[in-house]
């Protein structure tokens, strides 16, 4: 079968052959569908982030999967059934992170990341399995299925952030999304699609006419631009925000963030910034964050219930909004095309490895 990889000396993304895997027992062999395209996988391809696996000379790519059941195994799935596969597992199968449903929150080291961190991903023809690291999303997903990890990504997001305000009576009434890539998106489409925010904001460095602009204001929400206003001026020119979420994974946002939020907000950082040094004055965000109990909150990764309440969302999303967003999507051999970025038409890509059939 085909698979799509970064190997220890190719440039780029490249096109491998590899043998079909064969399930171990408990394991289900997946039909890949399509694999969607991020910032992280762009990381990985510049050689700034991932791992390859143990004693491998490649690390095939590919964490944002939908996929159909080929052959369930034991599993108890159905063959025809359409699943999206969860990024996380423990390398040695013992992990209380693991045990209790939340790998998520499982310390660096302890875990692999398919496609990202010692492990290969979902970028072949075929991929096997455990069940309980499949969710079963309705056959209505299974051209964008794909969305459902990043999705499940601002779900997570949320969670942490709205748990870090419960000791009180939260009533946010703006957020601030920084970035306006496809998890920014993703996390404004979430924002705006409910009743908590009366005001949203989305922060890019684009001129017009973009079309991620265009999704901001279609989904009702008001584009910043950072050469303009910079973070810490977001509260004169606009309004201090309930809640923020980072994903530029520019550095200097992340304490940008302090001076944007109003007292009791919350920030989400989900950026994996390089290593970068700036100067900051700490004891004023020291300060900032004490005297107006605002919080700062890292979040990373995603579980299944995550990955449930994802699949649901993308069912309520608009047309419109996954057809912006999706800007294209390839077949297998033309996929290199669907690691191009230099390109500001281009929002979200995603690789089609094969065709859905209803059964
Ligand atoms: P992406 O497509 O590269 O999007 C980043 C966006 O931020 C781009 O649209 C970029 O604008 C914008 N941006 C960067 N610096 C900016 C600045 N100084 N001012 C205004 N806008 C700026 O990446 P993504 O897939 O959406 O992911 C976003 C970040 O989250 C990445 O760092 C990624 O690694 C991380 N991530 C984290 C998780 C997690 O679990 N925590 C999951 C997925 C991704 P231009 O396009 O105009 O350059
Ligand atoms: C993935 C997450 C992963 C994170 C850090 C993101 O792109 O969507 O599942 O945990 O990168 O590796
Ligand atoms: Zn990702």
């Amino acid at each position: 079968m085909q698979a799509i990889a970064v190997s220890r000396d190719s440039k780029g993304p490249i096109c491998i052959e590899k043998p079909r895997p064969e399930p171990e027992p408990g394991e289900a062999l997946i039909r890949t569908l399509r694999v969607g395209i991020d910032g992280t996988d762009h990381e990985i391809i510049a050689g700034s982030y991932g791992e390859y696996p143990a004693d491998e000379d490649h690390l095939v790519l590919g964490h944002e999967a939908v996929g159909v059941v080929e052959d369930p195994g034991t599993t108890g799935l159905e063959r025809g059934e359409v699943v999206a596969p969860i990024v996380r597992r423990s390398p040695n199968g013992e992990s209380v992170y693991f045990d209790r449903g939340e790998p998520d929150m499982a310390p660096e080291g302890s875990y692999h990341e398919r496609g990202i961190i010692g492990s290969h991903g979902y970028f072949s023809e075929f991929f096997t399995s455990q069940a309980q690291h499949l969710v079963s999303i309705p056959s209505s997903l299974a051209q964008v299925g794909f969305l459902v990890e990043p999705l499940s990504v601002v779900n997570k997001a949320i969670e942490l952030a709205t748990a870090s305000r419960s000791s009180f009576t939260w009533e946010p009434t703006s957020a601030l999304v920084l970035g306006n890539g496809s998890l920014g998106l993703l996390m404004l489409a979430h924002l705006t699609s409910t009743d908590t925010y009366e005001r949203c904001y989305c922060l890019g460095r684009r001129d017009r006419p973009d079309p991620t602009i265009d999704i901001i204001e279609r989904l009702g929400a008001t584009y910043v631009d950072s050469r303009k206003t910079p973070v810490d001026m977001i509260p004169s020119t606009y309004e201090s925000m309930d809640f923020i979420c980072e994903a530029t994974g520019h550095a200097p946002h992340a304490f940008k963030t302090i001076d944007a939020l109003a007292p009791n907000g919350v920030g989400a950082l989900l950026g994996v910034p390089e290593s970068s040094s700036f100067e900051i004055d700490g004891g004023a965000l020291h300060n900032e964050l004490v005297l107006h109990n605002k919080a700062l909150i890292g979040s990373v990764n995603s579980n299944i219930t995550h990955f449930k309440t994802a699949s649901d969302d993308l069912q309520t999303f608009p047309e419109w909004f996954i057809d912006s967003l999706i800007t294209d999507v390839y077949p297998l051999s033309e996929f290199r095309y669907a690691f191009d970025n230099n390109d500001d038409t281009t929002i979200k890509t995603a690789v089609q490895l094969s065709a859905y059939e209803e059964r």
